[in-house]
């Protein structure tokens, strides 16, 4: 079956972008257990809890954006997207003031950006399909490109090819993607393959 390339969507932290989130420690300081997801978990708690634990997530975030790089890879990436005229998109379960942080801060266009508050967050589909929607864009004619489970099963359940990229944060996992890389330069050699099919 021949691929009509058409978009690619990008997890942000860990993949367009490296900062001193950390995740395990902002866990701890919400619910004193790295093991509870960010998002689930605020979301579970009764609603006057719910502020005074978004309001330190918040300040976390904005506190690692400020201090994020954006990855050597990107600027030939997404030089190469706009060569073939592909759009492009981001699906983040970080907020938008942190995405728009970074974006201005480093004067780099994302393109589409959905970020948890616009849409049920990753794993869900509904982030990916949203962005499809924006773009107008078949979710099938889409990769989706990101760094960890959640990034793999929103993008295959919305229909998208998949692309794990394998970082030392997150060796251990297997996802069922449809491609490997082991940096974000690599997936130019991946994308055309797959526009030669
Ligand atoms: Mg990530």
């Amino acid at each position: 079956m021949s691929f009509n390339l058409k978009a690619v969507l990008f997890d942000l932290d860990g993949v367009l972008v490296h900062s001193p989130l950390d995740l395990p420690a902002i866990k701890r300081e919400l619910f004193g257990d790295a093991s509870v997801f960010i998002i689930e978990g605020i979301e579970a708690l009764p609603p006057h809890e719910r502020e005074e634990k978004n309001r330190i997530l918040l300040q976390r975030e904005l506190e690692a954006a400020a201090d994020a790089n954006i990855d050597p890879d990107v600027d030939e990436l997404f030089s190469w997207i706009e060569s073939r005229s592909l759009k492009k998109g981001i699906i983040t379960r970080n907020c938008r003031e942190a995405v728009n942080l970074i974006a201005g801060n480093h004067c780099v266009d994302f393109g589409v950006i959905i970020a948890r508050e616009d849409a049920p967050p990753k794993p869900d589909p509904g982030s990916v399909l949203a962005a499809c929607r924006i773009l107008e864009v078949d979710p099938v004619d889409c990769v989706m490109v990101g760094d960890y489970l959640f990034d793999i099963e929103a993008g295959k359940n919305a229909g998208c090819r998949t692309v794990f990229l394998e970082t030392d944060k997150f060796k251990h996992l297997e996802p069922d993607a449809d491609a490997k890389i082991g940096s974000l330069g690599e997936l130019i050699d991946v994308l055309e393959r797959w526009m030669e099919e």
